[in-house]
């Protein structure tokens, strides 16, 4: 299908760029009949009869990608929201309200054909306290006729009126150069994400056995640099091939030339775990198997998370486990292990070899998952369902809303809930984790934002 097309036209051109671009939200606000979904689908690029008059899609589909100009953004069109209908007028400036307060910017589109009416005067004072750009589509201007009757519209006190013809497209690229304008660019998380080798960072407590992995890695596949060799400093990063390509290893220096316990030493050894997982795309966390879980483990997991960074767990020192210690290990880890029951867990031994060449692939299923991007109509078909069954909880008297969903964001994969509420932290992880049911996302962490309309 076209919203197909776009999805993949939008992961095409995006997939390096706007890889860290948190994607800004256009919600479309108007009375009915003025043409909004008409606009909203000249706008994806679709026939107008894809949504018209099909009850229940609107509703279930109230959020899609756009993409104008080399830039994507989120539409919303606000007609699925149906605000308590108390009066066509109140219902839209209610409408106006919710869009106010979760998008980043609101168009407002009225019937030229009729003017403004007094829903469209009120609605205009409701956006003219918006400190969000707020921008004015005087639709239906089907031929030149009525251009000069749109000029009136500047009273409204909205700034200049777009006259558009949404069913025949006339003026509608001028109004989309309008919107990118007036949209915020998204702040850059990452600005420094770029091709060549994906980075790795080796973690672990002392002693845990990452020195002994990285040789035996280094050793038994080829390892590439050491291009340095024979000057006496030592690159920071190791690239290593594995399982046929080459990985860089963050921030290795440390672990080759081993600086044994002087003062401070724990203090470095924890700056080194940041400064590696911080320059790092996917983690490789090395458990002690023959161990129980200590306090320094789960801060170094903790760290990989707060990061926000990709994630396998290397169970070393395999060779060590006896069948008692299998038994133990089980309890354990589903206990210490809570946070991150998504990650994979690799059972290894750097003094034998085994099983080290399961790294590479647990390595690239956590790198697909931490740039996978759920597309937006995928998101809310999903979520409408999900909520229509399991509700969130009522607090205080109310029932919160969730008004729709948009994954603004990869590495890591983020979720926006715009809702009318709080949702409980319960709640959050419930959506968590029923998004990885359906979607994957295994070895990545995946975050859930909620933005609340106050
Ligand atoms: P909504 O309720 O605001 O979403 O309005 P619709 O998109 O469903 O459109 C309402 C009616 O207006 C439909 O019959 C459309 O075909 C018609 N319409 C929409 N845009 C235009 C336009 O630019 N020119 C004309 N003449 N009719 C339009
Ligand atoms: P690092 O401090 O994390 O770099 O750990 P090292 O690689 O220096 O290893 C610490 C100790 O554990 C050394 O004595 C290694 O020989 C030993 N070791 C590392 N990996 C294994 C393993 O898989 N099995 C066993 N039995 N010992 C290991």
């Amino acid at each position: 299908s076209e919203f197909a097309a776009l999805d993949a036209q939008i992961e095409a051109e995006g997939a390096a760029e706007q890889a860290n671009l948190a994607q800004p939200v256009l919600a479309v606000v108007g009375r009915p009949n003025v043409g909004k979904s008409t606009l909203v689908n000249r706008i994806l690029g679709r026939r107008e009869a894809v949504v018209q008059d099909v009850p229940g899609v609107t509703r279930d589909r109230v959020a899609y990608d756009a993409y104008w100009g080399g830039r994507r953004f989120t539409l919303v069109d606000t007609g699925g929201w149906e605000p308590d209908a108390t009066g066509l007028q109140a219902s839209v400036a209610a409408q106006a309200e919710i869009a106010m307060q979760t998008a980043d910017a609101v168009l407002l589109v009225l019937d030229a054909t009729v003017g403004a009416t007094t829903t469209e005067e009120a609605v205009a004072r409701v956006l003219r306290r918006s400190k969000k750009p707020v921008l004015l589509a005087a639709n239906k201007v089907d031929d030149d006729r009525l251009l000069a009757d749109t000029a009136s519209l500047w009273r409204l006190g909205l700034g200049e009126p777009h006259p558009v013809s949404a069913l025949h497209g006339r003026s509608s690229g001028d109004l989309l150069d309008a919107i990118i304008a007036a949209l915020p660019t998204a702040p850059r998380e990452l600005g420094s994400v770029s091709a060549g080798p994906r980075r790795v960072a080796l973690v672990g407590k002392p002693n845990v056995g990452k020195s002994s992995l990285l040789n035996k890695l280094s050793g038994e596949e080829r390892s590439v640099v050491d291009s340095v060799a024979g000057t006496t400093v030592d690159p920071v990063d190791s690239l290593v091939e594995l399982d046929g390509d080459t990985w860089r290893f963050v921030d290795t220096a440390g672990l080759r030339k081993r600086v044994n316990s002087a003062n401070g030493a724990e203090y470095y050894a924890s700056l080194r775990t940041k400064t590696a997982i911080d320059a790092a795309e996917v983690a490789i966390v090395m458990l002690d198997a023959a161990e129980p879980l200590s306090e320094q483990d789960l801060r170094v997991l903790t760290m990989v998370v707060e990061a926000g960074r990709s994630l396998v767990l290397a169970f070393n020192k395999w060779d060590l486990v006896d069948e008692d210690r299998r038994h133990a290990m089980v309890r354990e880890l589903d206990r210490g292990l809570v946070r991150v029951p998504w990650a994979e867990k690799v059972n290894i031994s750097a003094l034998t070899g085994r099983s080290v060449r399961k790294l590479a692939p647990a390595l690239r299923t956590a790198l697909k998952s931490w740039d996978q991007r759920v597309p937006t109509g995928q998101l809310n078909g999903w979520l409408s369902d999900l909520i229509a069954a399991t509700p969130p909880p009522v607090r205080s008297g109310k029932q919160p809303k969730v008004l729709f969903a948009t994954q603004a964001g990869i590495r890591p994969p983020t979720l926006v809930l715009f809702t009318t509420g709080f949702l409980e932290a319960g709640y959050r992880r419930f959506i968590e984790r029923k998004f990885r049911e359906r979607f994957g996302f295994e070895g990545s962490p995946v975050r859930v934002n909620v933005r609340v309309r106050e």
